[in-house]
Order: C-alpha cells, then structure tokens, then sequence
C-alpha cells in the first residue's frame, strides 16, 4: 500500500467530525490520490448541497486553525467501546489504537499523523456532488 501523507490523513479525521457533527453524516469511503483526496459521505441532505459544503469547510479550517495536539491512546477494544465510536474497526481487532486530534475529535487509526493541526494548512473542496439520494462525494486539497 502507497504511504498516505500525514497531512492529508490529518484533514481526512477532521473533516470526517464535522461532517459527523454538523450533519450527522458518515464517511464510507476515502481515496488518497497524489494532492487530491476524494470522500464519501453517507447522509440526509436537508439543505442545499452548495451550503453543506462551504459549512465544513469552514469549520474544518477552524479546527486546523486552533493547533491542535495530536496524540494517541491504545488500548483493548472492550475498554474503549463505551468511550468511542468504533464501527470502522473490523470486530476481530482486539488492540486498537486511536488518534485524539485536541480532546474532541477521537478516530481509531494506525496511520500516520502530524503532531499539530498548524502542520496541515487549510484545506479546500475542489468538487463535490450528489452520487446517490444519500451519498455525497467531495475531493479537497491542502493548501498552505
Ligand atoms: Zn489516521
């Protein structure tokens, strides 16, 4: 498997919270490409997709904005289960390792990270659209 760039792997988590957050969506489906990124998002739209959009970007820049520490947490699966959402980890991972961007945002990972949000840059949906009722695409890419 190609190596992923901690920075985008690091804007992948965050935008993926705040789509979470904003808009109780969840993300399916990530594809690292050279400088674009490309995600799925499985959720119900209820307003203008132009706005779901602009929205978090916006607030996935604040985010990166805040330079935020990025730490880790390892731990068995039964004593993190209660404390985190971990439907993206296949049931017979047993040790799981998380990545805490600031306190808020807690994703199960064994990628590689930056060690501040002030590494990543900003980040910047190039195109999104609508691939199904429920399911948005977007690509972004960093920029400094
Ligand atoms: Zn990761």
């Amino acid at each position: 498997m190609r190596k992923i760039n901690p920075k985008q792997h690091s804007a992948e988590h965050i935008l993926a919270s705040v789509f979470n957050e904003l808009f109780k969506a969840r993300i399916t489906d990530t594809r690292f490409k050279d400088k674009k990124v490309r995600c799925d998002f499985h959720l119900n739209l209820n307003s203008p997709l132009e706005e779901v959009i602009q929205k978090a970007e916006e607030e996935t820049n604040k985010i990166i904005a805040k330079n935020l520490p990025v730490t880790y947490e390892e731990g068995k699966r039964e004593k993190l289960v209660d404390k985190y959402s971990l439907h993206r980890v296949p049931k017979e991972i047993k040790n799981i390792r998380l990545v805490k961007i600031g306190e808020e945002i807690v994703t199960p990972c064994r990628g590689e990270h930056v060690s501040n949000t002030n590494e990543i840059g900003k980040i910047k949906i190039r195109t999104f659209n609508q691939i199904k009722p429920d399911v948005i695409r977007l690509t972004f890419v960093l920029e400094n």
